[in-house]
């Protein structure tokens, strides 16, 4: 597997999401511009992430947690003991439901969504509209509930719809081809619909980031209408075996 990707964008600072494939299916991911800073999302695992940060002579500074599962916490107390320096950002640092953060000269929101698990949050770059959103939405999909209530995920998702269309979704994991293998399954969506572009993007490894607008368009866990829609396809979600 290729060690990372670059998804750059062309805004005067140079930001680019360094996505960096770890285990089976996780991203991490690393938000960083000219100034060499760099803000690493979910570090599961550290060797990679240090790897990368030392080819490409990054300087860390945060750490952002989304939520506390293994998975994406497993790296943290090793990248802390090479750079102590790096400050921490996760649930505990979220006072309110909605927060803001500054970082090298941008904005952030940072957004409870529980559903997946009590202490998830999501992080929006508001600049070049970048979310994190761990895993409480995937392409096609949404989390699985493992500690939270339905209520909890239908809110979060509904928050997350809000955000601008063309945002970039950043999911933790590559779920895309699977869950579309539900969706199918279920006649959900329809593979004619898909642009050239689409097509392509869902056969890429990463399939990421995608469009907030794709989703919308597609997912049906967002598109679903009401709760009771919600819980009955995230159950049929539970028992389909792709
Ligand atoms: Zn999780």
């Amino acid at each position: 597997m290729k060690q990372y990707y670059i998804k750059e964008y062309s805004d005067s600072h140079h930001t680019k999401v360094i996505i960096i494939p770890i285990f089976d299916d996780n991203y991490v991911y690393i938000l960083t511009d000219e100034t060499r800073k760099a803000f690493i999302v979910d570090p599961g695992q550290a060797e990679s992430v240090i790897g990368v940060i030392e080819e490409l002579k990054l300087q860390p500074t945060h750490l952002l947690i989304t939520h506390s599962h293994q998975d994406h916490v497993g790296g943290v107390k090793k990248i802390k003991s090479r750079y102590p320096s790096m400050a921490l950002f996760d649930y505990r640092n979220c006072i309110n439901e909605t927060n803001f953060f500054q970082w090298n000269d941008r904005s952030f929101t940072v957004f409870k969504t529980p559903g997946h698990w009590p202490d998830h949050i999501c992080f929006f770059e508001e600049r070049n509209k970048i979310l994190f959103c761990g895993d409480i939405l995937f392409r096609f999909g949404c989390g699985r509930i493992f500690d939270g209530t339905f209520e909890e995920l239908y809110s979060s998702l509904q928050k997350i719809k809000m955000l601008p269309p063309d945002t970039d979704v950043f999911c933790t994991h590559e779920y895309t081809r699977q869950n579309l293998a539900f969706c199918m399954s279920q006649q959900l969506v329809n593979r004619d619909d898909f642009s050239e572009q689409e097509r392509i993007l869902i056969e890429s490894t990463p399939s990421l980031p995608v469009k907030l607008e794709t989703e919308l368009r597609f997912n049906p866990f967002l598109k679903v209408a009401t709760l009771e829609g919600l819980k009955k396809l995230r159950i049929l979600r539970n028992e389909f075996k792709s």
